[in-house]
């Protein structure tokens, strides 16, 4: 146990006897309370301090502060807080509480109570919490800077959906104000928010991250806008849930901007078809004539004229059929037919075409599945051109069809140039090109084969994806389902092609 200064061992050198009404027992606990603990005789001397209350004095001893005034051994407090606050306990006879900094690394809160022999004063060291309030009260300020001029539509929620903060850029987006929304619930504000972005929020509380890429919104005016939007949870001090953080972004401009896109593509392809059309057919004409004559040395230029032609054509034919996706008009004839039939029929059309590889299948089952085949012998077409684009150093492509328990899987693997990991979802997307340190790599496609080839497959019920490395090659893969056996050879026609 620490040294006990008590009245006994001060009695005899001088110092004052006040605390002789101490007994040794309340000396006792005194020492043993976590708070530190003074007594103040009428002339402002210390009579007892204990051991926890040394430190908070931040030098002296106590043994070399007994008998002394406080005011002597502290005398740049005379006429401070602290010495105001003592005095107001004594003058009034009334306990005083208060919270005191001695310089930066020390606060203290003070419990002073007043008695005939002077003042009992209860100190405790709270300079941790006062320094943890301190920085949360910084975060909380940098928030609500942060919130009022984040250039970001923000709003933070509590777990009830009740909200805390939001952005000014929010406000200004909903045309509220600060009073009118903070402490509100989402269903109060909102109570006509759509279903879908609710149970979104609802599984973002359950620890989810969601988002919509095109959602619509309406004010409580009446207006709307489209957006983006994403909600992620935030957790407490014991990993908790507590809330969730939404972000919007206003998106109408960029979508109407992209309607105008669409729309343009749209009518672009149909005016360009038929003066392509047009062409072709003289083009045939011509090469028919020529033939007749004899004349071959005119015919070689007029064969390369109807290749480009051809590209033309199929270039014009994906514009329109990504018009057709985006107004949900992709239509499909049903058939059911063998696929790797078809792998072979493609193959060997596409090899009188291509001079530079060999198109190689290298495993084959039979497989009869249920849908379009052209809109199908479409995306070999297109995985195949670009197997044989993107590999320019290598001479094969290799093709396999194999059946699996319901489905059946086609796999066209080729040693080109690779696909690096973070592109491999993204080239499936309408109009993405790979870039390589901001140029595009490739200056002949457009960037949509393989979003139509994808949008294909997958309104067959089918799946397709790619795996690849950069610098080997890449390997683009897609399943359909085997046709049940008793589905229709061939049905009605609702789809017409491009
Ligand atoms: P594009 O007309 O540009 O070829 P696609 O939609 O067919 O459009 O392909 C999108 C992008 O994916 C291409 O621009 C290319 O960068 C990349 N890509 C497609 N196939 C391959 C492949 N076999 N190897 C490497 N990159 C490929």
């Amino acid at each position: 146990m620490s040294e006990t200064i008590s009245p006994r061992s001060q009695s005899g050198n001088g110092q004052p006897q006040a605390t002789q009404g101490m007994d040794q027992a309340v000396v006792h606990i005194l020492e043993r309370i976590t708070d530190g603990f003074i007594a103040l005789d009428n002339q402002w001397r210390f009579i007892y301090i204990n051991s926890h209350a040394e430190p908070l004095f931040l030098g002296p001893r106590r043994a070399e502060m007994i008998g002394k005034s406080i005011w002597d051994i502290f005398p740049h407090q005379v006429g401070g807080t602290v010495y105001q606050h003592y005095h107001t306990a004594r003058t009034t006879g009334q306990a005083v509480h208060f919270e005191e900094w001695f310089g930066p690394d020390l606060c203290t809160e003070q419990h002073v109570y007043p008695s005939e022999d002077g003042l009992s004063i209860y100190m405790r060291d709270i300079t941790k919490r006062k320094k943890a309030e301190e920085i949360l009260r910084v975060n909380e300020e940098r928030l609500r800077l942060l919130m009022e001029h984040i250039p970001a539509s923000v709003a933070m929620f509590d777990r009830d959906l009740c909200y805390l903060y939001v952005s000014q850029l929010w406000l200004e987006n909903f045309r509220l104000t600060r009073q009118e929304v903070i402490g509100k619930t989402h269903r109060e504000l909102f109570p006509n928010d759509p279903a879908h972005r609710r149970e979104a929020y609802e599984r973002a509380l359950q620890g989810e991250h969601c988002k919509n890429e095109e959602d619509t919104i309406t004010y409580p005016d009446g207006t709307t806008d489209w957006i983006r939007w994403e909600a992620i949870p935030w957790r407490d001090a014991r990993g908790e849930v507590g809330g969730i953080i939404v972000f919007h972004e206003i998106i109408t401009r960029r979508m109407e901007l992209e309607r105008r896109k669409d729309e343009f593509i749209s009518l672009a392809s149909h005016e360009l078809k038929t003066p392509v059309t047009t062409l072709k057919g003289f083009a045939q004409l011509l090469q028919r004539r020529l033939k007749k004559q004899g004349d071959t040395q005119s015919l070689d230029p007029l064969r390369r004229m109807e290749t480009q032609l051809n590209k033309l054509t199929m270039m014009i034919n994906d514009l329109l059929d990504i018009s057709r996706i985006q107004a949900g008009k992709l239509t499909f004839r049903e058939d059911r037919f063998d696929l790797a039939k078809l792998v072979t029929e493609v193959v060997e059309n596409l090899q009188q075409t291509i001079s530079t590889h060999q198109l190689l299948i290298s495993g084959k089952t039979p497989a009869l599945v249920y849908g379009d085949r052209d809109r199908i012998g479409q995306v070999l077409i297109n995985v195949l051109t670009n197997a044989v684009k993107y590999s320019p150093h290598a001479n094969q492509v290799l093709i396999s069809v194999a059946q699996e328990e319901s489905s059946v899987r086609v796999c066209i693997q080729d040693f080109g140039v690779g696909i690096h990991p973070d592109q491999q979802e993204q080239i499936f997307e309408r109009f993405y090109q790979v870039t390589s340190g901001g140029k595009n790599t490739n200056l002949t496609g457009l960037g949509i084969g393989l979003y139509i080839s994808k949008e294909i497959i997958q309104r067959h019920h089918g799946r397709m994806w790619v795996e690849s490395v950069v610098g080997q090659g890449s390997s683009f893969y897609f399943t359909l389902p085997l046709a049940p056996a008793n589905s229709p050879k061939k049905q009605e026609k609702p789809g017409r092609r491009g």
